[in-house]
């Protein structure tokens, strides 16, 4: 039997699972900080109308428009589940192991599958533009081909110090006809104030994000997005998991183990979360690890509590695993991977023991060397921020041979590192110079 399982177009999924009726406990709401400005309030201001549905629903499946699936399949998907056969064999495991390829992605990302949705409705609903942040520009990259497809102008603000030094991420919203400024930017009232003061100011995802939001409250035409943490973002990365569990129907097997990176809970929830449907249910007793960074542990050292989503403080307060909106993370090249809290619903199955986490060193040295070893063993090119994925999973069929364990590990490749090489060649080949 061939290694790659593959799903016909027409076994695409049709529906998003939407986990929120089938948790442990309810979801705590979202809630307002005391004595300020509501936040709440300015929800429906900023964001898309099906965005806010969404987020709330207690639907457990929600219908994929015809054409967010017609798109879905332009941008590959169905897309291969992969049997590591090769890592499998070099590593001397009796691990069975498997990969998910969502870097198949034309952005070279997971965060397509939601960006594509948000275009969608936002068309649906009148706007013409959508506006973001970007820091890493994956997001960035993500939306703006949402737009492109669908037909709407993007506005994208990225950090200025990413903004300089990764120009590939540049081009690449630009080819999609986006406009990726460098934030801070002149183009809101919160840029220039802070231009004036420094008009080299290096700029952070949180004054990004002010942006962003500046930018759509004060322009009709305009619509603010947001690619990870939200219910609706996770939402819609099901699409992932739910072609996993036909893959592994197909092939006859119950995984021991779900392994995916995390940085806010997009790719990770979007992976495991119908599988977790399963766990819940008692059908299966299958382990959940997230893989991060001691750069920004959420799960591992954050505690659980209200918190605000971004930096800035613009957002209502959400209970999460957090390390503080203010806190300060060392800088990494799995830039992804530096956020300060997780999705509510992931920390929610965290507090409840079923999702799991782990974090590795922030010199990223172990998590490139697994990469490399993939790369040499299976010749794909993983994002940096796949690369914990990989390393989490090569970790535990390492303990499988040492425990002489025949364990079913399926895990998540988020994205490829072709924009990101770079990352690779500091790490591994520039004897730390
Ligand atoms: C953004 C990103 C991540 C981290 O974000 P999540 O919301 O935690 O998934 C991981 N991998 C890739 C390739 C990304 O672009």
């Amino acid at each position: 039997m061939s290694d790659v399982v593959y799903l016909a177009p027409e076994e695409i999924p049709k529906k998003w699972y939407n986990i929120l009726p089938d948790l442990p406990e309810p979801l705590p709401e979202p809630r307002d900080p005391e004595g300020e400005e509501s936040r709440i309030d300015l929800l429906p201001k900023i964001f898309l109308k099906t965005a806010l549905k969404q987020e709330f629903s207690k639907r457990r499946w929600i219908r994929i428009p015809d054409e967010v699936l017609e798109m879905y399949m332009h941008i590959y998907r169905p897309r291969p589940l992969v049997r590591a056969r090769r890592l499998e064999k070099f590593l001397k495991t009796p691990a069975r192991l498997y990969y998910k390829r969502e870097d198949l992605s034309p952005t070279g990302s997971h965060k397509v599958n939601t960006a594509i949705a948000q275009a969608y409705y936002a068309a649906e609903e009148g706007y013409s533009r959508l506006t973001t942040e970007t820091g890493a520009g994956q997001w960035g990259s993500a939306l703006s081909l949402g737009a492109s497809l669908m037909g709407l102008e993007a506005t994208v603000y990225m950090v200025r110090f990413a903004y300089n030094w990764k120009p590939g991420r540049r081009t690449l919203m630009k080819l999609y006809g986006a406009e990726c400024l460098p934030s801070p930017s002149d183009r809101t009232e919160f840029g220039r104030k802070l231009l004036k003061k420094d008009p080299n100011h290096p700029g952070s995802l949180g004054i990004a994000v002010s942006e962003g939001i500046e930018d759509a409250l004060k322009n009709e035409d305009a619509v603010y997005c947001l690619g990870s943490v939200l219910n609706h973002v996770l939402l819609h990365q099901t699409v992932i998991g739910l072609e996993v569990l036909r893959q592994l129907e197909e092939i006859e097997e119950v995984p021991d183990f779900m392994i995916s990176c995390l940085g806010g809970g997009s790719n990770f929830g979007g992976f495991a979360i119908p599988a977790i449907r399963k766990r819940l249910k008692g059908e299966w007793d299958t382990r959940f690890i997230a893989a991060q960074s001691m750069a920004a542990p959420n799960l591992v050292k954050g505690e659980y509590k209200y918190d605000f989503g971004d930096a800035a403080g613009f957002t209502p307060l959400l209970k999460m695993y957090t390390l503080g909106h203010d806190v300060e993370m060392p800088t990494i090249y799995a830039e992804g991977l530096r956020y300060h809290a997780a999705a509510p619903i992931i920390s929610l199955l965290r507090k409840h023991g079923i999702v799991e986490a782990v974090a590795y060193e922030t010199d990223e040295k172990e998590v490139f060397e697994a990469a490399k070893l993939f790369v040499s063993k299976e010749g794909f090119v993983p994002a940096p921020e796949s690369s914990y994925s990989i390393k989490a999973a090569i970790d535990k069929a390492i303990e499988a041979k040492e425990k002489d364990e025949e364990w079913v590990i399926v895990f998540n490749v988020s994205g490829h590192g072709f924009v990101d090489l770079e990352a690779f060649n500091k790490v591994l080949f520039s004897n730390g110079t």
